[in-house]
């Protein structure tokens, strides 16, 4: 499937900005230049977000000479599906195309009353963590602010052409890359996020997932835009640095577990801790008591996630019974833990799954 009406949004967008990769504040500067009010931010913000629209051309409440300023100086590029998948369990995978050969990967998961879902931050990841997909293809490039939001967008028109009631409301930054490398237009992002002329998201809804990288940690942390969710997947510094040798040697766990303690939460907030069990590395009993052990300084819960076999990826997944004895160990000690489960693995949709446009799939 292919949406024609835009061409690929490409990083470069010369002398015509892409009026998506905006902040709110920005766009006020550029309709200023036009010489324009700047409460006509508003009225473009809104077409931009909301009303979904493709050119500065439909923006009927301007000026008809302030619509031909507006697209004689600036485009409209949304990311271009090139690819759409559904599972048998109704998870949507989406390939975008993002020009000059750049493709992304986003995923839309259904839950019971609302999708969820899960947006890349950069083309391909530099972490390379040894079980995830992603990871063994390299960084190809940040991305933009309107590449991150332009996801939504997309997912929106996918959604509105489906059979179903239920609407976009969680967002989770787990997808392809390392959302805190990439923070300038991470942080851009969150705040056009919440914008409530804008796309309107609460930052109850939306979640950042991060191997954990100083400063940004602390200072998203502080940002309040935001949930965090960190990849530990191993208890001690040693087998965390052979899981995720970049990250674990960038910010021992020691340092990365103080960091965490600095982090102001809210009455109820709580930090996410995810696991990715993988069968006879990280999956003992021993191992979920060290875990309990690391753990006991921070207000924190955890989030377990059976490991997604990726083809070449040199590990399997954990037999059901370490899972579940894993799981008991740390909700008898009172720590709230979660299973993750995994959708869309039919597709190679789920976590750690992602590899952009792909030959093989
Ligand atoms: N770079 C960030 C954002 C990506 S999140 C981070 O690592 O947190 C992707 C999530 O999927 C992470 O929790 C990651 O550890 C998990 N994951 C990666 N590979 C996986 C696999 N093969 N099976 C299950 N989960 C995996």
């Amino acid at each position: 499937m292919t949406q024609s009406a835009n061409a690929p949004a490409s990083p470069d967008q010369g002398d015509r900005p892409n009026l998506l990769d905006l902040s709110f504040h920005q766009l006020e500067d550029f309709v200023t230049r036009l010489g324009e009010p700047p409460f006509r931010a508003r009225q473009v913000w809104q077409w931009l977000w909301q009303k979904g629209a493709a050119s500065p051309l439909e923006m009927t409440n301007l000026s008809k000479e302030m619509r031909a300023r507006l697209d004689e100086s600036a485009v409209i590029r949304l990311p271009v599906i090139s690819k759409q998948l559904q599972s048998s369990d109704g998870t949507i995978k989406l390939l975008l195309d993002l020009g000059e050969g750049v493709g992304i990967e986003t995923v839309l998961i259904p839950e019971k009353t609302h999708y969820t879902q899960c947006l890349s931050s950069q083309a391909g990841c530099a972490m390379a963590c040894t079980f995830c997909r992603t990871g063994q293809m390299g960084l190809t490039r940040n991305l933009t602010h309107g590449e991150i939001l332009g996801q939504i967008l997309v997912a929106r028109t996918v959604l509105a052409s489906l059979d179903t009631k239920l609407s976009l409301r969680n967002l989770v930054f787990m997808g392809m890359g390392e959302p805190l490398l990439n923070y300038n237009n991470l942080l851009q992002s969150l705040e056009s996020l919440h914008h409530p002329q804008g796309l309107d998201f609460s930052s109850r809804r939306v979640t950042v997932s991060t191997v954990g990288i100083v400063p940004g940690i602390l200072e998203f942390g502080r940002a309040g835009l935001g949930a965090l969710a960190v990849s530990l997947h191993a208890p001690d510094q040693a087998l965390r640095e052979k899981l995720m040798p970049k990250a674990a040697k960038a910010l021992p766990l020691d340092k990365l577990l103080e960091v965490l303690k600095k982090i102001p939460l809210k009455p109820r907030e709580n930090i996410t801790f995810e696991y990715v069990l993988l069968g006879g590395v990280n999956d003992s009993p021993q191992q979920a008591r060290d875990l309990v052990r690391i753990l006991s300084h921070v207000k924190g819960k955890v989030n377990l996630i059976a490991y997604n076999a990726s083809p070449g990826l040199p590990y399997d997944a954990p037999s059901p019974e370490a899972v579940e004895a894993f799981q008991k160990i740390l909700w008898d000690k009172g720590i709230t833990v979660t299973l993750r489960k995994s959708k869309g693995r039919d597709i190679f949709a789920a976590c750690g799954q992602l590899l952009a446009a792909s030959a093989d799939e």
